[in-house]
């Protein structure tokens, strides 16, 4: 027998066409796939992808525009990592762009919006920054902000003995003999750092005027940072921002200044239900507006709507509808579907069109992940997974003794109180009507420790499947070759650890 012809002897299983063609919807934990032949090894595995027609990534992931899970702080940890974080648009354009222009000035390793202030403060004032903890050792400037010339450099040592706190001047005690470095690298800071054994390197252009700081802690953090591939960059080497609007009027001129600005390299028109003539009627102006900046539509998950914003110009695609871990879309509106089957039928016809999809909501483990880049989902997006990190907006607190953050629903009432009731108002008037909750979630530490694990854990799950990268998978996806089943209750109860007195599930 030929080999290919033994081989279909042997295949069990199902084709994904077959498995999601028969009339019930699947979630992530409803669907397994069957493992395939290796020839390479895990870390072989190439993840890299397109977010858009035009924009890669290194990391097939992005953190979801809300107002608990991605700010600038979020978005420059996941262009760092080779992701990339959509702001969210709860705020006002001037928030929004401030956010935005931080992402495009950072540079690795450094503190660019870092404390200053002016020769003329008090120590009482230096005191205040101390308590919110955000200062440790302070430039002053002439023009107590960045960008002034430096005069000096305030440390706890210089002002600890000071009695009259609100009659004593920054001048009068700082360090004025400063040592500060030119435009010297991430490596070149921190070996400076290491001789001087300083604790905060500024950093000054030519005129000498601070540019940005240099921190013992930020230097070595970057150093520490598992490497995973190139940090996600536009052509002049800056890191890649996205940002999600709303398809109002003033919308477009919320592009228009973020693009202005030079901070907005991909947007997303932020809906639950994408497919309506006002995406279409968007899509339309910014495109004729903004040829070259990526418009994602969504959110989607039938063919039918997958084509429609596909043939209206979309450059890529937004997932999911009622699969997020804060949504009550399906209980309230009783519309949405699983998201396996969501990802599988809007990215058969996306990719068709040479349109990827971002697989939205839903995420919860590693293994989501891999199963929705087999399902064909080019990009993976994720809220819960990231809020309660160190990068998440917002502070921690405590409830019953754990460490948590808030995270909420954008459709939630607290987050349309805080500012996203225009959207509603044609709609509903005054009758806001809640499709998602607000809670808390557990400190889950840093993006930046945990996304290095789980893309690992990815190119495990794609070594399984016998794929070296993202476009194997997918023509394993289409052509048959990669079988899948569902899974029973029991298969999936089988499927996670049982039968054991006790445990702690440690993921990495
Ligand atoms: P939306 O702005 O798309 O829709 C709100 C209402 O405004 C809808 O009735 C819509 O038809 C209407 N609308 C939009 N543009 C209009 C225009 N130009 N003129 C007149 N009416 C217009 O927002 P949404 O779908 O309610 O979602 C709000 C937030 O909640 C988003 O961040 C979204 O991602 C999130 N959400 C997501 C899901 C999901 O399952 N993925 C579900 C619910 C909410
Ligand atoms: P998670 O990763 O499972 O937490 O899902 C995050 C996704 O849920 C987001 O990217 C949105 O698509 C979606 N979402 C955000 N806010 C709401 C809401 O209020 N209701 C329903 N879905 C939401």
């Amino acid at each position: 027998m030929e080999n290919g012809a033994a081989q279909q002897a042997c295949a069990d299983g199902y084709a994904a066409a077959q498995l999601f063609g028969q009339g019930t919807t699947y979630t992530y934990d409803d669907v397994i796939f069957l493992p395939g032949h290796i020839d390479f090894a895990a870390h072989d595995v190439d993840l890299s992808t397109h977010l858009t027609k035009k924009i890669q990534l290194a990391a097939p992931i992005v953190s979801s525009p809300m107002d608990t899970v991605t700010e600038a702080e979020m978005a420059i940890a996941m262009a760092t990592l080779g992701g990339l974080g959509f702001l969210h648009n709860n705020m006002t354009l001037g928030e929004q762009l401030s956010h935005a222009q931080r992402v495009k000035r950072h540079v690795p390793g450094f503190v660019l919006a870092p404390v200053v202030l002016g020769p003329q403060a008090t120590v009482a004032e230096y005191d205040a920054l101390r308590a919110q903890g955000s200062a440790g050792g302070v430039c002053v400037t002439d023009s107590g902000g960045v960008g002034g010339r430096l005069v000096g450099v305030v440390a706890g040592r210089d002002v600890d003995f000071v009695a009259d706190r609100q009659g004593t001047l920054l001048r009068e005690v700082m360090t004025a003999d400063v040592e500060a470095a030119q435009e010297a690298s991430a490596e070149e800071a921190l070996a400076q750092l290491q001789r001087s054994k300083r604790k905060v390197l500024p950093i000054v252009n030519a005129a000498g005027e601070l540019v940005r700081v240099a921190t013992r802690e930020t230097s070595l953090d970057e150093r520490r940072r598992p490497r995973l591939g190139k940090p996600s960059t536009d052509a002049g080497g800056r890191l890649l921002v996205g940002a999600a609007v709303g398809t109002r009027d003033d919308d477009r001129e919320r592009v228009d200044a973020l693009r202005g600005a030079g901070a907005l390299d991909v947007v997303i028109l932020d809906s639950s239900q994408g497919d309506s003539v006002y995406q279409l009627q968007m899509l339309a102006l910014l495109k004729r507006a903004h040829p070259d900046l990526e418009v994602v539509a969504g959110n989607v998950v039938t063919g039918a709507q997958a084509q429609r914003l596909a043939e209206a110009g979309a450059d890529a695609l937004r997932v999911g509808m009622g699969s997020g871990s804060i949504c009550t879309t399906q209980e309230v509106c009783a519309v949405g579907r699983g998201q396996a089957a969501a990802v599988f039928q809007v990215s058969r016809v996306a990719n068709g069109l040479g349109v990827p999809t971002i697989a939205d909501g839903g995420i919860q483990t590693s293994g989501h992940v891999v199963k929705a880049l087999a399902l064909g989902a080019s990009t993976v997006m994720c809220g819960s997974l990231f809020a309660g990190t160190a990068e998440a907006p917002g502070k921690y607190f405590e409830v019953d003794g754990v460490r948590v953050k808030a995270y909420r629903g954008m459709g939630s009432l607290e987050a349309m109180a805080k500012g996203s009731e225009t959207r509603y108002y044609s709609d509903t008037q005054a009758l806001k009507i809640a499709q998602g909750v607000a809670g808390t979630v557990r400190d889950k530490g840093s993006v930046r420790r945990t996304v290095p694990y789980l893309l690992q854990a990815v190119r495990q799950g794609l070594q399984d499947l016998g794929a070296r990268d993202l476009p194997a998978a997918r023509a394993a996806l289409a052509s048959g070759a990669q079988r899948v089943e569902a899974r029973s209750s029991s298969a999936q109860a089988e499927g996670n650890v049982h039968d054991m007195h006790s445990f702690k599930k440690v993921r990495w």
